[in-house]
């Protein structure tokens, strides 16, 4: 099948939009210190959020118009009651060729059979240190050991690639580069190394900030990093691995280097506003519209809107916290 010819989501600069990230939560049980704003912002109501419904139905018009990809995110997707069942409903929708999940792990032990059971095979994890007080300095729960214990589920169940997402900020954890880099010479993970983006409020600065270049000079006396051969679902990681090592380190260079002219995605936050850049506030209120009482193809023509309104490249400056001002957990990262 030749997918493109049945996208209805190509762009201005010719990408091709097919992956939806949807962000089902807001709330999370942690509150990361460059994820989190320091003013607790108040949660969104019930009624605020999209329900389960809606957001299928807003799946099913975008297969429908070519999405293939769908990352569920959050907040914590976990913390969301039913969500277990609605990955499920989401599994079933025909023309979704891969389901994934982002989540910090915490209640991953007692989920993860029955995520595996509903037909997802990859997980991200977030993990930004590998030591427990750190950990509970960083996140603001002392809950390290349940995230490994989520780990260690998740590679009995099976799912691969098992991804661990550490933002690397100065002070935080450089000092564990290569601890993490040095998990992947004994197990399969795909450790990979984020920039971090200065958006939203965040209790955070790192300056200056913490690059791939340096990561990877850092972490280059574990051995050479050979690239790992790129397939056209990978979107923006460069994938390296340690010779005979079995996992595998990535990097994120939102900053340091643009991947924008790649970039297939399009989000959907947990309010109903579907956005065509993460890294740009401008959003169509699809909830708002949906419980007007439109109809799908009114629906089919907000994604086409986006689309035409997706930025052709964002302007983050390595120096320049930009005027960005949703915070990345209202969004889902
Ligand atoms: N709660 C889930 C989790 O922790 O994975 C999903 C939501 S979280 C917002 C998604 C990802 O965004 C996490 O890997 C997190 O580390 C990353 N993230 C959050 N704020 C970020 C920032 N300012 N820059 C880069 N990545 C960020």
């Amino acid at each position: 099948m030749n997918e493109r010819k049945n996208t209805k989501l190509i762009d201005r600069h010719d990408r091709r939009l097919n992956y939806l990230r949807i962000s089902v939560t807001d709330r999370c049980n942690l509150r990361c210190t460059y994820c989190v704003p320091p003013d607790r912002i108040p949660w969104l109501s019930h009624a605020e959020i999209l329900r389960y419904e809606e957001i299928l139905r807003i799946v099913r018009v975008g297969v429908d118009l070519g999405i293939t990809k769908i990352r569920v995110t959050g907040g914590e997707p976990l913390v969301r009651k039913g969500v277990i069942e609605f990955l499920e409903s989401l599994s079933e929708i025909p023309g979704i060729s891969e389901l994934t999940l982002t989540t910090n792990g915490v209640y991953l032990e007692e989920h993860a059979e029955r995520i595996r059971a509903a037909g997802i095979r990859r997980l991200n994890i977030s993990l930004d240190t590998l030591r427990p007080e750190k950990f509970a300095r960083i996140t603001g729960s002392d809950v390290y050991d349940r995230v490994w214990q989520g780990i260690e589920s998740a590679v009995q169940q099976g799912f691969d690639p098992i991804k661990i997402n550490v933002v690397a900020l100065r002070g935080m954890n450089d000092d564990e580069l290569v601890d993490f880099s040095r998990l992947t010479l004994r197990y399969p993970y795909h450790v990979r190394f984020i920039e971090h983006m200065p958006i939203g409020k965040s209790r955070v600065t790192a300056t200056p900030p913490l690059l791939v270049p340096e990561i990877k000079a850092r972490i280059r006396p574990l051995g050479e990093l050979l690239p790992v051969e790129k397939n056209a679902d990978d979107g923006p990681a460069e994938r390296f691995r340690f010779k005979g090592a079995p996992g595998e380190i990535g990097f994120i260079s939102a900053l340091s280097h643009h991947f924008c002219s790649s970039c297939n995605r399009l989000r959907l936050t947990a309010s109903g506003q579907l956005r065509p850049c993460l890294l740009s506030d401008r959003q169509l209120d699809l909830k708002a519209l949906m419980r007007a009482g439109c109809d799908d193809r009114q629906l089919a023509q907000i994604f086409q809107q986006a689309v035409r309104n997706k930025p052709s490249d964002h302007n983050l400056a390595v120096n320049d916290p930009t005027g960005v001002s949703c915070q990345m957990s209202s969004i889902g990262g």
